[in-house]
């Protein structure tokens, strides 16, 4: 047999989709397991969103659409940006698709040459690198720690630039540090952008999940320059807690980069379910009130797991300020021997845990950033709980 695609046989298997994959048949398989792997919000999509997608099926809504979307779910964007960041898109430059996922690879699929380099923050959400390769582009990842509390500075950025950058990827709220930049520090980052003719692929899926009052500014609010620049990639999954159904999006500063995305999507994807779209346009549209109960929730729950967590030996981490993932430092754990396994990197972290505390948590090995782990907190304080007690038994196996 012929050998396959070089660009796609490269390419690794997500390992958020692996360890739920796993931890989803340890539990069909009867093993009492808790998850904290996939960052996928434990509670059912909110009724009028659900009501508006069977509405959608019986009123005959099942025929192909345009592939960039209806008109009605691109208008509910441009009206929902608006709404949520001041940022006036026209709905024409805005192309929905399957999860912010084919947003962000169809994305990188007309923004890259072969060689080009995209700038990439770590640590940073598995599928970022993975997908700029498959778009035959370079993932430059530009290293930070808990000491810069895992934010690149506009310095440090402008060191990165060379003559083969052709874009930014800029997920604020961050998966997985849950780390927020400030009006003030996009700025800086955007600055050099403009200077440098960057795209900025701005990944904002996190940006209703702030906590402590923090004020979240999108980053194509910082002026026309900086906009017409920007591929703002958002979508339903996380914040109407819709991930089953596939909805994103992606507002494009620039016409050409929409056309052009559109014009990919419809020989790729096409137009996503279209009883999807009339859903996803009634949660853009409708009353957001579940958005912040959804959210208060969501900082309790974070609340408790930091400060379990900072009260045990052996483990720390940081506060984060939005999204719903905890970084935890295992440094220390380095060496020791734990659940009968010799524990040399979060990898093996996250498999002594899985198999003798019966937890899954995401190694950040495949995040760019070694000696930390990845919790969840968008499952069930009662999950959070248990999972709690048996880090600290596994603490102590
Ligand atoms: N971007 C980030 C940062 C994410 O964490 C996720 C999680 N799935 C996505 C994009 C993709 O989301 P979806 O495809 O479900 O819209
Ligand atoms: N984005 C979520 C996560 O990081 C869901 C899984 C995925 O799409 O990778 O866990």
């Amino acid at each position: 047999m012929k050998e396959l695609s070089k660009i796609y046989s490269a390419v690794a298997p997500s390992a958020t989709m692996a360890v739920d994959a796993k931890y989803k048949q340890m539990k069909a398989d009867g093993l009492p397991v808790v998850g904290f792997g996939a960052g996928e919000p434990d509670f059912d999509t909110p009724d009028y969103i659900k009501a508006a997608g069977i509405a959608a099926i019986e009123n005959g809504q099942t025929k192909y659409t345009p592939a960039a979307g209806t008109n009605a779910v691109r208008q509910a964007v441009a009206y929902r940006i608006k709404e949520d960041t001041g940022v006036d898109f026209d709905w024409t430059n805005i192309v929905v698709s399957s999860g912010a996922k084919a947003c962000l690879y169809t994305a990188f699929t007309v923004l890259l040459n072969p060689g080009d380099e995209v700038i990439i923050p770590a640590p940073y959400w598995v599928s970022f690198t993975e997908q700029i390769k498959m778009a035959g582009g370079v993932p430059v990842v530009l290293e930070t720690g808990e000491e810069q509390r895992f934010k690149i500075t506009a310095e440090q950025l402008a060191a990165a630039v060379t003559e083969k950058t052709k874009a930014i990827v800029l997920n604020n709220p961050s998966n997985p540090t849950g780390m927020i930049y400030g009006r003030e520090e996009l700025a800086a980052i955007a600055d050099v952008c403009v200077k440098n003719d960057l795209y900025i692929v701005a990944d904002e899926i996190y940006c209703k999940l702030v906590y402590d009052g923090f004020e979240f500014t999108s980053v194509a609010s910082l002026g026309e320059e900086v906009k017409k620049r920007c591929i703002l990639i958002n979508g339903a999954s996380k914040s109407y807690a819709m991930t089953g159904w596939r909805c994103g999006y992606a507002a494009c500063g620039d016409k050409k980069v929409a056309r052009t995305m559109a014009n990919v999507l419809s020989h790729s994807i096409g137009g996503i379910g279209t009883m999807n779209q009339a859903a996803m346009t009634a949660a853009l549209r409708g009353p957001q009130d579940s958005v912040e109960a959804m959210r208060k929730v969501f900082e309790e729950r974070r609340n408790y797991m930091v400060s379990r967590m900072n009260a045990m030996d052996g483990v720390s981490c940081l506060m984060p300020n939005g999204a719903f993932y905890v970084m935890m430092n295992i440094s220390r754990l380095i060496g020791r021997t734990l659940g009968g396994r010799v524990i040399n990197s979060a990898d093996d972290f996250a498999m002594a845990f899985l198999e003798s505390g019966l937890v899954a948590v995401v190694s950040c090995d495949s995040f760019g950033i070694s000696n930390f782990i990845r919790w969840t907190y968008a499952s069930s304080m009662e999950s959070i709980k248990e999972g709690m007690d048996r880090l600290e038994k596994f603490l102590q196996s």
